[in-house]
């Protein structure tokens, strides 16, 4: 029986075409500066966006600690989402690492942050305060997407109270897709954004920082200072410029069979957050006990809890989501 993995769109494996791309790249000293798949892959996604420059990094996490840190000093401060990544599941890493207080403020329900409680948590100019950098905002947000007068909006607002503004764009192209436009129509309205290769792209590794010249040199600074400055990294870079290539408009293959395993979820009776992008989030209170066994005896994996995030990726095809369906349809609580 095949695993059906729902826990992240971080679980899949490079494809049979993205290893013979990785297997033929041509690499250098990173450090140095040298390899030419990482130059391409940062000169590419920068330019694809918007961006004067962009750094490949390790991982989102340390994409998102070396803006903060690029973008803040020490006793500088962030206005981030309570449920923010770049908040909660970082490991505190901005605070410990660069010495840089988070100010959290509840998300909207649609993912944002109102604009008007963050106007009130920017601490005036006293040495009482920690001084109001920067505001990090992420999209997509929980599977939901920013609308594009909000950025606009954002933009304006950090413009005028002279803060910078950051977004984790972990899953930029999920909401690229689903607004059906260039991601690049998102990414203008921020100073930097952090995009993930590993998640719904499909590669093994990898996060891609985009920002102007000065930015990322600042960046590329503290990404050696956390150690992840890499050496022959090109092999890396080929999965990311291979994702870029060929799976970003497959990205509304997973939408859809998000949309359809929430669709099939909710008349079997059910609650079902409604579905934007590749990921249904499904109330199993009641159920929760009984449901977490069942499934993982039939084959499909979960982070267990009250309420469900299951997420479609690359390596989940819509026979698989008719399979979840048939197996919860199956469930006798
Ligand atoms: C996954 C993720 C990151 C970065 O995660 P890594 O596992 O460190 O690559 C950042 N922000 C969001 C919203 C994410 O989902």
């Amino acid at each position: 029986m095949k695993t059906i993995d729902l826990r992240s769109d971080t679980v899949t494996r490079p494809t049979q075409a993205m290893l013979e791309i990785m297997h033929r790249a041509e690499t250098g000293d990173d450090v140095y500066g040298e390899d030419p798949t990482v130059n391409r892959l940062q000169s590419e996604l920068a330019e694809r966006l918007g961006f004067e420059a962009g750094l490949f990094v390790p991982s989102g996490t340390m994409s998102n600690l070396i803006a903060l840190m690029a973008h803040c000093e020490r006793g500088d401060e962030y206005i981030v989402g309570q449920q923010a990544h770049t908040y909660k599941y970082e490991g505190g890493g901005a605070a410990v690492l660069g010495s840089i207080q988070p100010q959290p403020i509840e998300f909207e329900a649609d993912g944002s942050l109102d604009l008007e409680r963050v106007r009130a948590a920017i601490k005036p100019e006293d040495h009482h305060f920690a001084r109001t950098r920067l505001l990090a905002l992420e999209n997509t947000v929980h599977g939901k997407v920013l609308p594009l007068d909000y950025l606009a909006q954002a933009r304006r607002f950090t413009i005028e109270h002279g803060l910078s503004l950051h977004l984790d764009g972990a899953r930029l192209y999920n909401a690229a897709v689903k607004l059906g436009v260039d991601a690049r129509e998102i990414a203008l309205h921020v100073d930097s954004v952090s995009i993930c290769l590993s998640k719904g792209l499909g590669a093994p590794v990898g996060s891609v920082l985009c920002g102007s010249f000065s930015l990322i040199d600042k960046a590329h600074r503290w990404r050696k200072l956390v150690g992840g400055g890499m050496r022959q990294a090109g092999i890396l870079a080929a999965a990311g410029l291979y994702a870029l290539e060929h799976h970003v408009a497959r990205l509304a293959e997973d939408h859809a069979n998000a949309a359809r395993l929430g669709e099939g979820l909710a008349a079997l009776g059910y609650a079902v957050e409604p579905v934007q992008t590749n990921m249904v989030f499904v109330d199993v209170r009641e159920q929760a006990a009984r449901l977490m066994p069942y499934l993982k005896e039939q084959g499909i994996t979960v982070y267990p809890g009250p309420v469900l995030r299951l997420v479609t990726h690359l390596d989940v095809s819509s026979a698989d989501v008719e399979r979840v369906i048939e197996v919860f349809a199956g469930f006798r609580p």
